[in-house]
């Protein structure tokens, strides 16, 4: 079956579920605006419409759009989310109460744009109870046909549930043209899916949790473009773009249907969230969400590779409580998180002690690995983030200290286990992690 006869349906799937994708259209071709009119009549209710960008994606696709739609006689407001002392809007309650007091009503908004207006966006149709397309102007995160709302309340990130779009709408040749490391942080996020969904697993296998492998397989046939010729990015390749792009669509496919963010982020997620929120707390300014995740996915790599090499592992006693000298004024909603994941360290602990589940695990996870070098070459060859330094840190190179401090304590900020704790529990974190550093994401 092609994925695409997936989109608006509802089915039940092999792991028992039923799913339903809300989102019901792609339309990547260079002719995709040519739908736009169709789409809005179908979806709306109603003919009015208003068309959400920043000043950027404004220029880049926004008046098209708007010209397109009036084209078509549907009744067009906009409104451009403004720039906040000289830089890009973030997704925030600040930018969120703006739009809802400013924003004129309609029956349905159409987001230009990709990371933080997708956002936006969403929030706001969530709240205005209106449906809502997008049309993506870069291949940067897989956050397109995703339920979820990534932002920041109160100075602290979160993520929350909210609706799908009903159409994205993207051109090839926008998306090709994009920002390069827009296209290469998207290539950093999809790769994250190779260790995040061994992270899945298990959970499945150590806490029996909901796992579901038609998702995690929706990508199956798009990831060898990318992985296996990650020239072709640089090269601005069509195919290849295309693949990453309906890698990354797919890819929130999968978290919408399964309503988690598990088929597409684990531990290395937890390290960008990390790197974030201490950006957040000192006012600083983190990176490229899909940079972040594509350098820690290869340690993430290197850590599964290091755990899948022991025959006998010997598990050691792991932290009573979070380290308070890292989180600093954090540490209150961090606390929590930390306090839910002990029982789950112990019980991971007893059941692994027995030789014969430290076989079976090895035996479930080890052949779906993507080794380290792997993602390394693809990263490198892309012309990626592939290194710490890489990751820019107020816009100045991560140093290797913060570096290792972050991946030291990640885990201790989500419930949610991952290679980070099993890393933990068998002492690779702390003894091995700079050797692991130095090896695999330093030159
Ligand atoms: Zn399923
Ligand atoms: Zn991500």
């Amino acid at each position: 079956m092609n994925q695409s006869d997936l989109l608006g349906t509802t089915f039940d799937c092999e792991c028992g579920r039923r799913h339903t994708v809300p989102t019901r259209h792609l339309f990547y071709s260079e002719d995709a605006f040519t739908h736009l009119v169709d789409t809005v009549r179908s979806v709306a209710g109603g003919n009015d419409c208003l068309v959400i960008a920043d000043t950027r994606t404004w220029e880049v696709a926004g008046e098209t759009v708007e010209t397109t739609l009036r084209s078509g006689n549907i009744r067009v407001n906009r409104f451009i989310v403004p720039d906040v002392a000289g830089e890009s809007p973030a997704a925030d309650d600040k930018t969120r109460d703006l739009m809802l007091a400013e924003a004129p009503p309609a029956d349905i908004l159409i987001g230009v744009g990709s990371g933080v207006i997708n956002d936006l966006v969403k929030w706001i149709a969530y709240l205005r109870k209106k449906p809502y397309l997008i049309v993506a102007t870069a291949a940067s995160m897989n956050g397109y046909a995703s339920a979820n709302v990534a932002a920041t309340i109160d100075g602290l990130k979160v993520l929350f549930h909210a609706e799908a779009c009903q159409a994205v709408f993207a051109t090839p040749g926008m998306i090709v043209h994009a920002p390069y490391e827009l296209s290469t942080s998207g290539l950093g996020d999809v790769l994250a899916k190779s260790v995040s969904s061994a992270d899945w697993k298990l959970n499945q296998f150590l806490f029996d949790d909901y796992y579901c492998q038609f998702s995690v397989n929706l990508l199956k046939d798009l990831e060898p473009v990318y992985l296996e010729n990650p020239t072709r990015i640089r090269e601005r390749d069509p195919a290849a773009f295309e693949a990453l792009f309906q890698a990354l669509f797919y890819s929130s496919i999968a978290m919408t249907i399964t309503g988690t963010s598990s088929p597409a982020s684990g531990g290395e997620h937890l390290i960008s969230h990390t790197l974030d929120m201490l950006a957040l707390r000192d006012n600083g300014k983190h990176d490229y969400h899909g940079r972040q995740v594509g350098v820690s996915s290869i340690l993430m790599a290197a850590l599964y590779e290091t755990v899948m090499a022991l025959e006998h592992p010997v598990f050691k006693p792991f932290p009573e409580t979070i380290n308070k000298a890292f989180w600093g004024s954090l540490s209150p909603v961090i606390e929590p998180e930390y306090r839910k994941k002990q029982p789950k360290m112990a019980q991971a602990t007893a059941y692994l002690s027995q030789p014969d589940n430290w076989a079976r695990l090895k035996a479930l996870l080890q052949p779906n690995l993507v080794a380290a070098q792997k993602l390394k070459n693809c990263l490198s060859q892309a012309g990626a983030g592939h290194r710490y330094q890489d990751i820019r840190d107020n816009r100045q190179p991560l140093e290797r200290d913060k570096l290792l401090s972050v991946v030291r304590h990640a885990n201790e900020m989500r419930e949610r286990f991952t290679i980070l704790d099993l890393a933990v529990m068998l002492g690779i974190i702390p003894g091995e992690i700079e050797a692991l550093v130095d090896r695999w994401i330093t030159h």
